[in-house]
Order: structure tokens, then sequence, then C-alpha cells
């Protein structure tokens, strides 16, 4: 396994909501990026959104260098043969264990074998996406916060096979990025989400049965609960569809008390996914 000093190259696959996120503070940190998404469209939008969030912390005066210097730093592409030269690799595509058990079985043919592999999956099993490697050791979960620029917490997940070594390395890399981490065992959810997945559903719920108007849910959760946004609210921020899957994983595992909401299901069926497409709980 490489060691952190050995690291220069990162690989993120994925170039959505997570996947520029992390490319962003990799590059931010030092490391070159490669950026994989599969339609050349998705790798623009991801550096568009790269652009104006590093061009907002140049405006705060909360980076170090040149905003373009760092967006020089990572290479966006459609071809997972360009992660060949990666030292480490952040799978963040979509939350669907077929999706990303065969990215991780491409990422163990086009990598070096002592490539660590991470994960930034929010609900499923690490040791299941492992098992579609012959490198389960060195699979790990890194699980960043939402939007991971300003978000300072990571999830260290690790699977049934994870080697020590490789959980070191992910808390070691997510401080050399300036997070910081705690550590969860593969149980679906992990820490974060286990607790709030039915906290969202159950304000989703609360709201359809009437309890209160969208606005005085979340006030109510914020001024009650010191939480700097409510159920509907991080909903929509999060992106209905990812809480959606987040929760049929944790229902699917652990039973009816993580039941999705029926309105979280209907908004999705609807395409009003939240911040992202524009419409959720509330209109962007
Ligand atoms: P997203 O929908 O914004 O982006 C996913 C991207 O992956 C899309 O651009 C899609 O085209 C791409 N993709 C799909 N298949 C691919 C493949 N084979 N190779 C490369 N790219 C592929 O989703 P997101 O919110 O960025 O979530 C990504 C992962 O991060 C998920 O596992 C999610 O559960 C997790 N996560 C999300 C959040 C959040 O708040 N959104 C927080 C923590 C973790």
């Amino acid at each position: 396994m490489r060691d952190l000093s050995e690291i220069a190259t990162v690989g993120v696959v994925g170039a959505g909501t997570m996947g520029n996120g992390i490319a962003q503070v990799a590059a931010t940190a030092g490391y070159d990026v490669v950026m994989r998404d599969i339609e050349p469209e998705f790798v623009e939008n991801g550096f568009d959104a790269i652009e104006s969030s590093l061009s907002r912390l140049a405006d705060k005066g909360a980076l170090d260098e040149d905003p373009g210097a760092i967006r020089d730093r990572i290479a966006g592409t459609t071809d997972l043969a360009d992660l060949a030269d990666a030292d480490l690799v952040v799978e963040a595509a979509l939350e669907d264990m077929e999706v990303k058990r065969d990215v991780f079985a491409d990422l163990e043919d086009v990598t070096d074998d002592d490539v660590v592999l991470a994960t930034n999956t929010s609900t499923l099993s690490i040791t299941t996406i492992a098992s579609a490697t012959d490198r389960e050791e060195l699979v790990v979960g890194l699980h960043f916060m939402n939007p991971v620029p300003i978000m300072t917490g990571v999830e260290v997940v690790t699977g049934e096979k994870t080697a020590p070594e490789a959980t070191d390395f992910a808390h070691a890399f997510a401080e050399d990025l300036g997070k910081e981490t705690w550590e969860s065992d593969d149980k679906p959810g992990f820490v974060t989400n286990r607790v709030l997945m039915p906290w969202i559903n159950e304000g989703i719920r609360a709201y359809d049965e009437g309890v209160a108007s969208k606005e005085d849910m979340d006030k109510g959760m914020k001024l009650g609960t010191n939480v700097p946004m409510g159920p509907l609210e991080l909903a929509d921020h999060i992106g209905l569809d990812i809480c959606l899957d987040a929760s049929e994983t944790l229902h699917e595992e652990l039973g009816d008390r993580y039941k999705p909401a029926y309105l979280l299901k209907r908004k999705v069926a609807a395409g009003d996914l939240g911040k992202k497409t524009g419409r959720g709980f509330y209109e962007y």
C-alpha cells in the first residue's frame, strides 16, 4: 500500500455534487486530480461548480492560492483508463450498488494493485462494494459531507476486510485535506445517515400530515434544536433522490422504522429532486 507521502494524483469517479467537491478540495490541498464522469457534459458541469465555488472562496479570502492555479490541477475525462496513474481513487458515482460494483471492478483493472480504492457511499455496504475486487483490504469508505469544500467532517468506514493500514491512510488523507474524521463500522447508514435519514423522513411525514407548514417545520427544528437547516431544507440540499436511495437501503436492512416517507417518493417520481433541479420542497 502507498504511503500518504507517495500520493501525487487522486482519481475521482463522478463529477456530480460530491465528486466535483472532492476534486476541488484535493486540488486545493495540492494534489493533481483526474475527475471522471460518463458524459462530457457532466464533466463540464463539475468544472462549472468548482470554478464558482473557488471564486466564492477566493472572494472571502479563504484560499492561499489563485483559484485558476487550483483549477488547473484538475483534469476532466470520460475515459476511466485516464485514472491509470492515480495513487488513490475516491468514487462518488450514483448511490446504486450495481453501479458501484461495476466501477470498482473496472478500477481494479485500471489502477495499480497497491492503490487504495475509497467510496463516498452514504449507506451502501463497503464490504459488498469491496467484494467486486480482489483488493478488499484496500477498499475503505471515505464519506465526505455536502458541500465538501465547506463541511469539515469526513466519516471513515471500515469494511469487513479493510486493512487497518487502509483505515489509517483514509484518516490521514482526509486530515491532509483539512478535514476532521471519525470512524464507523460498515453497518447501514454508518453513524450519520442512520440517524439523519429517519429525522428527515419524520420531518417530511409530519409536514405531509399537516403538523406545520414547511417553513414552520424547518424554523421549529432550527430554532428548537440549534441545527443550521430543518429537515425539508436539508433534504432539498442533499437531493431528494439521494435521500430516497439512502432511506430505501436503510429500510431494507433495518426494517420498518426506516420506511421512506410517501411524499419523498412522490416528489422523486415527479422529478422534483431539490436544489439540483430547481424545485423540491422549495423553489430555487
Ligand atoms: P450526483 O447525482 O450529483 O452525481 C453522481 C455523478 O456520478 C453523476 O454526474 C453521474 O453521471 C456520475 N456517474 C454515474 N455513473 C458513473 C460511472 N460509472 N462513472 C463515473 N461517473 C458516474 O450524486 P452525488 O450527490 O454527488 O452523490 C454521489 C455519491 O456520494 C453517492 O454515493 C451519494 O450517496 C454520496 N453522498 C452524497 C451526499 C449528498 O449530500 N448529495 C453526501 C454524502 C455522500
